[in-house]
C-alpha cells in the first residue's frame, strides 16, 4: 500500500480489536444489516456504509455523513476531503452543502475542495470566528504562550479559513431533500460542538462529532480540560482535568433523549445501542475522576472543590505539614537556602518583587550576598523575575539540562504557563550531578512530576536531606494533569519515576514552592500513590481507543521542534516532528507537512521512521518558502501516520515569515 493511500485505524486492527469489535457487534446487530454484512468487523478505511436509501457514512480518518437528494449530497463534516474520491461511484455529482460539528482541523481541513463549486458551508454559530478567521486565534501570542487560567485546548484550530455561509444554533432545523436535520448544542469536546439528528427513511441517526468514540470511550481526554466551579470556589482551565465531563454528560443525555437508532461519531465506531454506549462512558468518567482525586495535590489547595470525595474509601488521607528548618526562608514561590556564612542560594524567582525583597534582606544584613539560582520548572510564576535577578546578582543559574532547553529557547516549545522570554542557564546539570555550595551538598535530579520538564534539588547538610520538588507534590499527593504539562502514566515514567526517586533518596523534608510547611510521605503513602497510578493507567486506558492511556492525555505526543521559528521569505524552513510512541510495540510512523496555500499548497514528501516502544524519535522535514510571500505568521499543519492511525493535520508548526 502506498503512503498516499494511508490506512485508517480499521484496516490494521489487531486480533484483539477484531474480537472486541465482533463482540460489540454481537449485541449491536439487531436491525443493522450493514453491520451483519460486514461480519461484525468495523468497516475498512475508504469504505461507505449505507444506513438507508438517503443516508450513508463514509469511513475515512473521520466518519463523514452523506445525506442524498438525487445526485446532490449534504456532507456532515468533510474530514481531509478524501470522501470526494468515492462520491462518483455513489452517484453523487455535486456537494450542495457541508455542515460541521466543530472547528477542529481534522473535521474540516478538506473543505477547500468544494469551496469553488458552490457548496454552502454551515458551522456552529459559537465557533463561527474559528472557521472564518482562524488567523485571529493563531496571530495572538496570548493563545500560544503564558496560557494559564484561560486555557482551552484549541490546538486543533484550522490553519486556513473556511468560508461561512450559514451558522447554526441549538434547536434549528434544516431540510435537505427527504431529510430533516435537527441541530443540537452538545458542548464538551469543544465549547461550540453541535450534533446533527438526521431523520430520513423512517430512521433517526445522530451525528455527534467527538462527543464519544464508542461505547464507554472518548477520542481524547485533553479536550475535556476546562475550569469549573463548585459552590463558590472556582478552578481555572489550566487545573481543570476532566472539567468538561459534566457538560459532556449533559450533552450525551440530550442525545439519548432523542432515542436515536444509531449514533455516528466523527472519530470512532458507529453505535447501534446509543443508550448503552453513553451509560458506559458516564460510568467510566466517574471512576477515572474518583481515582484522580484520590491522590491529587489539589485537595490541599482547593479542599472545598473536592469536599464530596473527602473521607471516601480509596482517598488518601492528608497529614499536616511540618515546620521548615531554620536554614530556609520562603516568600512568593521562592525557597532560599541560607548558609551559616550569610551567603544565600535562591530557588525560583517568580516576580521582580522577589528581587526587591532579596535586596532589602541584604540591606538589613539578613543575608550577605546571593551566590546561586536554581530553577524548579518553567512556569512563569517561577521564572518571571529571573531577568531582573540576573541583572542585579552576578551568580550562576543551575537546573536540569532538559529544563534548561525549554528555558533558553521557549518559543521552540508549546507548553502552558511558559513565558516567551528566554532565561539564561549557566549550568545545565545531568541527572544526579552534585556540587558543593558552602556547608551543603546539592544534587540535581530530573523530576518529571508536575511537568515533564521539571527538576528536583536534593540539599544535604546540617543533618538534613531536603528535597525541593517544585510544584510536583503537596501533602495530599501529586500535582498532575494541569493542561499540556505532559504527565505520563506507566512504571518508570512520570510520577511513578518521581515516587521511586523519593523512595530511594529518603528525604527528611519535601518542599513545594507554593506551600509553607514542609511535608513527608510514609512508605505506605508512596505505595498507595503508586498503586493508584497503576489503577489509573488501566482506567484511563479503557476510556480511550488508543494503545495506551498516554495518547489520550498527552496532547504533545506529536510535536514540532521548534514549535515557532522566524524565517525570511525565500529561505528554507527546517523542523523536526518529534513523535513519542506511548505504546508497548514499535510503531511505523510517517509525517509530512501540509504546505500553506500561499506557498504553493499540497504537501512535502513523507518522512518515515520506526519509533521503538516507549520512546521518541525525530522525523525531519524541510519546506521552501517562495521569495514573494507576504510577511506574516503561517501555520504549517503536519499529517501523521502512526501504526494503524491516520491523522491528517494532527500537529502544527508556527512559521513567522519576516
Ligand atoms: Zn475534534
Ligand atoms: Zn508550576
Amino acid at each position: 500500500m502506498s503512503q498516499d493511500q494511508a490506512p485508517c485505524v480499521t484496516t490494521r486492527a489487531s486480533r484483539r480489536d477484531f474480537l472486541k469489535a465482533s463482540a460489540a457487534a454481537a449485541f449491536a446487530v439487531g436491525g443493522e444489516p450493514w453491520l451483519a454484512a460486514a461480519g461484525g468487523e468495523r468497516p475498512a478505511c475508504g469504505s461507505t456504509t449505507r444506513l438507508s436509501e438517503h443516508l450513508s457514512v463514509y469511513h475515512g480518518p473521520i466518519n463523514v455523513g452523506l445525506v442524498r437528494d438525487g445526485d446532490r449530497a449534504l456532507l456532515i463534516d468533510c474530514g481531509d476531503g478524501r470522501v470526494a474520491d468515492v462520491l462518483p461511484e455513489l452517484g453523487v455529482r455535486s456537494v450542495a452543502q457541508v455542515v460541521f460539528t466543530h472547528h477542529h482541523r481534522d473535521q474540516a481541513c478538506g473543505a477547500s475542495r468544494w469551496a469553488a463549486s458552490g457548496a454552502k458551508f454551515g458551522v456552529p454559530e459559537s465557533e463561527r470566528e474559528l472557521f472564518a478567521d482562524p488567523a485571529a486565534y493563531w496571530n495572538d501570542d496570548k493563545n500560544l504562550w503564558r496560557v494559564y487560567a484561560s486555557f482551552r485546548p484549541h490546538r486543533l484550530t484550522l490553519a486556513e479559513p473556511v468560508r461561512v455561509d450559514e451558522a447554526y444554533a441549538d434547536g434549528q432545523s434544516l431540510r435537505f431533500g427527504a431529510a430533516t436535520i435537527r441541530v443540537l448544542a452538545t458542548p464538551g469536546h469543544t465549547d461550540g460542538s453541535l450534533s446533527y439528528a438526521v431523520e430520513v427513511d423512517g430512521r433517526r441517526v445522530v451525528f455527534c462529532g467527538d462527543c464519544l468514540y464508542s461505547a464507554g470511550r472518548v477520542w481524547d481526554v485533553y479536550s475535556l480540560q476546562r475550569g469549573f466551579s463548585q459552590g463558590n470556589r472556582r478552578i481555572g482551565g489550566y487545573h481543570g482535568f476532566l472539567g468538561d465531563r459534566w457538560r459532556l454528560v449533559e450533552s450525551l443525555a440530550r442525545l439519548q433523549a432523542l432515542e436515536p437508532q444509531t449514533l455516528v461519531p466523527s472519530h470512532g465506531e458507529v453505535m447501534s445501542a446509543p443508550a448503552k454506549a453513553i451509560g458506559a462512558l458516564t460510568q467510566r468518567f466517574e471512576s477515572c475522576y474518583e481515582n484522580y482525586v484520590a491522590i491529587s495535590a489539589l485537595r490541599h489547595y482547593f479542599p472545598d472543590l473536592f469536599a464530596a470525595y473527602a473521607g471516601r474509601p480509596g482517598q488518601m488521607p492528608i497529614r499536616p505539614g511540618i515546620d521548615p528548618p531554620s536554614c530556609l526562608r520562603h516568600f512568593g514561590t521562592t525557597w532560599m537556602l541560607v548558609s551559616k556564612t550569610g551567603a544565600a542560594f535562591v530557588m525560583d524567582v517568580g516576580s521582580n518583587n522577589v528581587v526587591r525583597q532579596l535586596q532589602k534582606m541584604i540591606e538589613r544584613g539578613e543575608i550577605k550576598r546571593v551566590e546561586g539560582l536554581w530553577v524548579t520548572h518553567y512556569h512563569f510564576d517561577h521564572t518571571d523575575g529571573i531577568p531582573l535577578f540576573q541583572k542585579e546578582f552576578d551568580c550562576p543559574c543551575f537546573t536540569d539540562r532538559r529544563l534548561a532547553d525549554v528555558l533558553s529557547n521557549p518559543r521552540a516549545w508549546r507548553l502552558p504557563c511558559l513565558a516567551p522570554e528566554a532565561v539564561r542557564v549557566h549550568r545545565p546539570m545531568e541527572d544526579g550531578q552534585s556540587w558543593e555550595w558552602q556547608e551543603f551538598k546539592l544534587t540535581s535530579y530530573f523530576f518529571p512530576g508536575q511537568t515533564l520538564y521539571h527538576a528536583a534539588l536534593l540539599v544535604e547538610g546540617q543533618g538534613l536531606r531536603m528535597l525541593f520538588v517544585g510544584d510536583s507534590h503537596t501533602m495530599s499527593g501529586i500535582d498532575d494533569y494541569c493542561a499540556q504539562n505532559r504527565n505520563f502514566l506507566g512504571r518508570g515514567v512520570g510520577f511513578q519515576y518521581c515516587l521511586t526517586l523519593i523512595e530511594k533518596l529518603q528525604p527528611t523534608h519535601l518542599f513545594n514552592c507554593h506551600v509553607n510547611p514542609a511535608f513527608t510521605f510514609t512508605p505506605q503513602e508512596i505505595r498507595f500513590m503508586r498503586e493508584t497510578l497503576d489503577e489509573r493507567e488501566q482506567r484511563l486506558g479503557a476510556l480511550v481507543p488508543w494503545p495506551h492511556a498516554n495518547y489520550g492525555l498527552d496532547e504533545s505526543w506529536v510535536r514540532c521542534f521548534p514549535y515557532a521559528q522566524q524565517v525570511r521569505a525565500g529561505q528554507r524552513v527546517k523542523l523536526d516532528v518529534i513523535v513519542t510512541n506511548h505504546a508497548s510495540q514499535t510503531q511505523a510512523t510517517s509525517c509530512r507537512a501540509a504546505i500553506p496555500p500561499a506557498w504553493g499548497g499540497t504537501s512535502t514528501d513523507w518522512t518515515r521512521a520506526d519509533v521503538p516502544a516507549k520512546s521518541e524519535r525525530s522525523l525531519p522535514l524541510t519546506l521552501a518558502i517562495p521569495a514573494a510571500v507576504p510577511a506574516r505568521r503561517y501555520v504549517v499543519p503536519i499529517d501523521v501516520q502512526h501504526g494503524p492511525w491516520d491523522l491528517p493535520q494532527f500537529a502544527e508548526a508556527i512559521v513567522d515569515v519576516s
